[in-house]
Formats: structure tokens, sequence, C-alpha cells
């Protein structure tokens, strides 16, 4: 898959196994504020991909590298999701409705990564589900049946 590459200065470099994909919103005003952020130093956040409205996909942090989007998380026995997650971030203030085009290039994306790192179908959530109460994204918009009705599944 071709990505744009727009380079963060947010993660650490871990040897880790990949085991989660985490779905965020932004939650900000524009694209171009979210990348800002993304990027900033000051504001230690970061993603592994965000894509536009339009369906754009750039990619932030390496797969291999860990980025800083989860924050205090947890899942079954996991702690710290960002260890073994790779974070995707789809534009929007938090309130909008997904276009057909993002929605798209993420069931791609989900589809490659799941390929390549061996993730589970299962394994693929939102940071509302591993930070109950703290995070509502990517929110009640969020087309969960769409995700799974692409045949996105391994036979898990
Ligand atoms: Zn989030």
């Amino acid at each position: 898959m071709k990505f744009v590459k727009i380079p963060s200065p947010n993660f650490d470099k871990k040897e880790r196994t990949l085991k989660y994909i985490i779905i965020h919103y932004t939650g900000m005003k524009s694209q171009k504020v979210a990348i800002k952020r993304l990027q900033s130093k000051v504001a230690k956040v970061s993603t592994h991909y965000l894509i536009s409205k339009r369906g754009v996909i750039y990619q932030m942090v390496k797969d291999q590298h860990v980025a800083w989007h989860a924050g205090k998380s947890r899942w079954g026995s996991d702690k710290n999701l960002n260890l073994k997650s790779i974070g995707i971030e789809l534009v929007n203030k938090g309130d909008e409705k997904f276009p057909y085009l993002q929605i798209k290039s993420l069931c791609m994306l989900i589809k490659y990564l799941k390929n390549k790192h061996k993730i589970q179908k299962k394994h693929v959530l939102g940071h509302s589900h591993i930070a109950p109460g703290r995070k509502a994204d990517p929110g009640i918009h969020f087309p969960w049946k769409k995700l799974s009705n692409q045949k996105l599944s391994n036979n898990h």
C-alpha cells in the first residue's frame, strides 16, 4: 500500500509483538491542527496512521515503533496498549459522520495490517474500548458493522 509520509518525532524504539489495532478520531477542528499536534514535541502524542476525510492515508510512525496514541489503557490482561498496538487516527471533529472514502481507506489499511502482522479481528478495537470512561473515540458515528462486513476476518 502507498502512504504519504509525514513523520512524527513522538515514538519509542522497542522490540515488540503487535497484537492490536486501535482506532481513534482526532477530535480537532481541522486536519492541519491535528497533524501539528501529532508532530508536537510538547504535546507528546502521535499515531502510526492518519486518514483524511478524502481517504488519503498518512504514515507518521513506523509500525515497528511505539507511537503514543493510547495513553493509560488496558484490554484483558494487557496494559499500556501502546506497546502492542498500531494506532489509526481518523480526521473527525468528534461529532461528524465518517465519509465513505475515509472508511474505505480504513478498511483497506486494516486488512493490510492484519495480514502483515497477523492481528486477530477481535483485537481491532476503539480507543473507548481500552480506556472506557476516559475516551469516547471513535464515537457513536463509527460504523463498526461496515468494518466487520468487509470480510476483514481471516477466520478468527
Ligand atoms: Zn483516541
